[in-house]
């Protein structure tokens, strides 16, 4: 057809798979395993069915972005909220990713960055992570046209040192440097203190792991006033209304039940250590996770044979069909109770 010679191509992101059927323990998407904050269900039933008439407010301007400024200790014009951190991170790419020179990330990070880079065209380089699947700040050196990295990293789960995450952000003064937080609360340490030293700082959070909430679409990106200025300004002209009603008067709950928060993080923490001596145990392999996830090789059993008998048990994982990953599962941590299952799953596989 002629007009395809106008389309914008891409090869789409895949995500994990949702299947639809009951009684699937689903450890392939690092959902949170519990629930969001009771008041987050308390707030469903308080929504005001009539307050939809209206556009929504501007998420700016509303109690979650008051929230997370008082729970972050910053001003709400270093918050950009929006709807999940997948929104956030193309609207980063879309506004501070202009340059001819190439961004930089990992070659084994987030699937999604080669993705949003390509429908952009913005030219993008991979340094290799080292053989312990570790990124290595000597490899950010070379004129970039950005940089862009998750702490922890997935799939790995392997977190760096906040000396290590400013050495990155020093070096390229010049570039807009990304660090995407997904897994942060689950044991790493945050680069957010950094931003009031560097201008040039993203720190992206979602609601969708450590605040049980996927399902909601929130989430953020912290930094100094100018760079939230900016990404408003593209934000704007894309899409007004982007952050629904509902969404924004959920959320707040979520930040607020700052107990709930630290407890279910605790808990998830928990099972993944057990879930470390579980998986060593019965002959796996893998590096020190931060994460809610654990990125694990058996030593003998291909993942993808561990991996297809699982589905078979009705429990899913991740796997990858990808030079230098495609022998790894990535677990997600879920409750002891569904865990439980995966190791007696696992002790008629391996
Ligand atoms: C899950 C995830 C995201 C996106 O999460 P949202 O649900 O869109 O907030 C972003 N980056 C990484 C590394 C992730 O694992």
């Amino acid at each position: 057809m002629k007009w395809e010679e106008n389309v914008r191509r891409v090869v789409p992101y895949t995500p994990g798979e949702q299947p639809q059927k009951a009684g699937i323990i689903k450890l392939n998407t690092n959902e949170n395993p519990y629930g969001p904050a009771p008041g987050v269900a308390r707030a469903i039933r308080d929504l005001d069915a009539e307050s939809l008439r209206l556009y929504p407010a501007f998420p700016e301007e509303t109690d979650l972005a008051k929230a997370l400024a008082a729970y972050y200790h910053i001003g709400q014009d270093q918050i950009f909220i929006g709807v999940g951190s997948d929104d956030v991170l193309s609207m980063i790419f879309m506004t501070f990713f202009q340059s001819d020179k190439p961004i930089f990330f990992p070659d084994i990070t987030y699937s999604f960055y080669d993705v949003w880079a390509d429908v952009y065209r913005i030219p993008y380089e991979t340094k290799a992570l080292s053989a312990d699947f570790l990124i290595r700040p000597e490899d950010y050196k070379q004129p970039n046209g950005g940089v862009v990295f998750p702490n922890p990293n997935a799939p790995t789960g392997e977190v760096m040192s906040l000396a290590m995450v400013e050495e990155i952000v020093k070096n390229n003064r010049d570039v807009v440097v990304v660090v995407d937080e997904a897994y942060i609360d689950f044991g790493g340490i945050s680069a957010l203190p950094l931003i009031e030293k560097y201008d040039n700082l993203l720190v992206v959070q979602t609601f969708s792991k450590s605040r049980c909430m996927a399902g909601m679409r929130i989430g953020y990106a912290m930094g100094q006033p100018r760079l939230i200025r900016y990404l408003n300004d593209v934000k704007y002209s894309v899409n007004s209304y982007t952050m629904n009603t509902a969404a924004l008067a959920l959320g707040v709950e979520a930040v607020r039940d700052e107990v709930y928060f630290k407890e279910c993080c605790e808990k998830i923490m928990k099972t993944r250590e057990r879930a470390e001596k579980e998986l060593a145990g019965r002959g796996f392999v893998f590096p020190k996770s931060c994460a809610n996830f654990i990125f694990a090789s058996h030593k003998t059993v291909p993942a993808r044979e561990i991996f297809e008998k699982l589905k078979q048990n009705d429990i899913y994982v991740r796997w990858w069909n990808k030079a230098r990953i495609d022998n790894y599962l990535r677990i997600t941590i879920g409750t002891d109770e569904q865990m439980e299952a995966l190791y007696r799953a696992l002790d008629k596989i391996v």
